[in-house]
Parts: structure tokens; sequence; C-alpha cells
């Protein structure tokens, strides 16, 4: 039996699977990942993008933040590609319970999934910090400079800043969904970054699968596959055969 025979197999088994993903879910659809490393960053900005993304950039270098935002966050063309779409096909199904993403480009609601915990928050939910008035990412990309709003105030993207906290009923939804998971699939992901790293603790099923290009390290998984999310889940059936 080969790996996607035994992941065909885990699924078909599972009536209540979580899937944890990662950056690598949104390269795919041509999304860059901010966290990497890449030498263009500092060639055409003055500070690494951890220090631009970061809550006291924001409050400080508001212009610089928005620049960069718009440049190499906000990617509203990307679509959804095989590994969203069959996330949603397998909640459709009833097989899948919940996706958890470290995303902030609701891809998988593109996608059609109905429950997705974004621990990062979501490019698409904008609000004045004044006001409280709320926007869609189409505004903050069409604002010139620093995006305001009619009241004066500044208007923050919900995301996840360096050097903010995670949204506690956030993190209560994912350990929620993980605590009665009966199959958990991690993709895209080293699982590198803390805290979410830690939310695998909260895991109790009986079968963890991990898909990702590049080698785990020393992440225990009954199942590894190393390759491209997106592949390796379009060859998954849904339904199960007769
Ligand atoms: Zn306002």
């Amino acid at each position: 039996m080969n790996d996607i025979e035994r992941l065909q197999g885990l699924v078909d088994s599972s009536k209540n699977i979580v899937f944890f993903g990662g950056a690598g879910v949104s390269t795919e659809s041509g999304i860059p990942d901010f966290r990497s490393k890449d030498g263009l960053y500092h060639q055409k900005y003055a500070y690494p993008p951890e220090q631009i993304l970061s809550h006291d950039f924001f409050m400080t270098h508001r212009a610089e933040f928005f620049a960069f935002y718009r440049d190499r966050v906000l990617a509203l063309d990307a679509q959804p590609n095989a590994a969203h779409r069959k996330l949603a096909e397998l909640e459709w199904a009833g097989k899948l319970k919940a996706v958890i993403t470290q995303n902030i480009d609701g891809l998988h609601q593109a996608a059609g999934s109905k429950n997705v915990i974004e621990l990062h928050g979501s490019v698409h939910r904008n609000r004045c910090l004044k006001c409280g008035k709320r926007f869609d990412a189409r505004f903050i990309a069409d604002s010139p400079g620093v995006p305001a709003c009619p009241c004066g105030g500044a208007v923050k993207p919900e995301v996840v800043l360096y050097e903010e906290s995670l949204d506690a009923p956030v993190i209560e939804r994912a350990i929620e969904s993980l605590a009665v998971a009966d199959l958990l699939i991690i993709g895209g992901t080293s699982l590198a970054v803390y805290p979410a790293a830690g939310l695998v603790d909260a895991f109790r099923g009986s079968h963890l699968v991990v898909i990702n290009r590049t080698p785990l390290g020393s992440q225990q998984a009954d199942l590894f596959i190393q390759g491209s999310i997106g592949e390796v889940l379009s060859k998954i059936h849904t339904i199960e055969k007769y």
C-alpha cells in the first residue's frame, strides 16, 4: 500500500477530520510567504518583514507599513487551489469538521469551506480604530497612502501582527475542534511557528498525518507525505467507493 492509499484509508475511516494548514497551502496559489527569507525584501525595503509587520511599526511608520502590506501581503487576485477545493469538498461530505489556518487570505472560504478558524486573522476584515467602522480588503488595496476612515480614524487590518497576541476565542475554537478530532491532517507547514505549533498538543485522536514539501525533523506523525499539499489532496476521493 502506498502513502496515498494509506491516506485514503484514514480519510475513509474517519468522521471528524480537522485540517491544520500553514503558509504552504497559500504559496500554491501564488501568495508569497512573507515569513520566508527572501532576498528581495532586503533590496527593496529598508526593514525586514518581521519588523514592518509588527504592532510597533504599524503605530509609528504607517505609510511604510501599508506600502509593504499592499505590495507583499494583499493578493486579492489569488484563487483557491486544489488543496482548498478538496478540503471544502470533504467538509460538504460531512467528513471534515474544521480548517484551522495560519493564513490570512480567505481562500478556504472562497473555495466553499464554512468552518474556518483563522489563527492570524484575515485581510478581508479591517476596522477603524476610532469608530469601529468596517472595511473590505478592496478598500485597503485602493486607498492611496494610509487608509483613512471618513471619521478621520486610522483603519487597521484585523490580522495578527508581530508583537500581538492571538485572539483568545479563536484559540479556544481551535482547541475545541482538535480535542474531538479523530484524524488531524497538517499541511504546508513545518509547525515551527509558536504558539500555533503548541495547538497540535490539543489533538487527542488516533491518527496524525503531515503533508509538506520539506522533511519534518522531530515531529511525530503516523504518516508523513513529502510533497505538494494540492497534488496530494487532489488524489483523495471524497466519496467512499462502494
Ligand atoms: Zn472611523
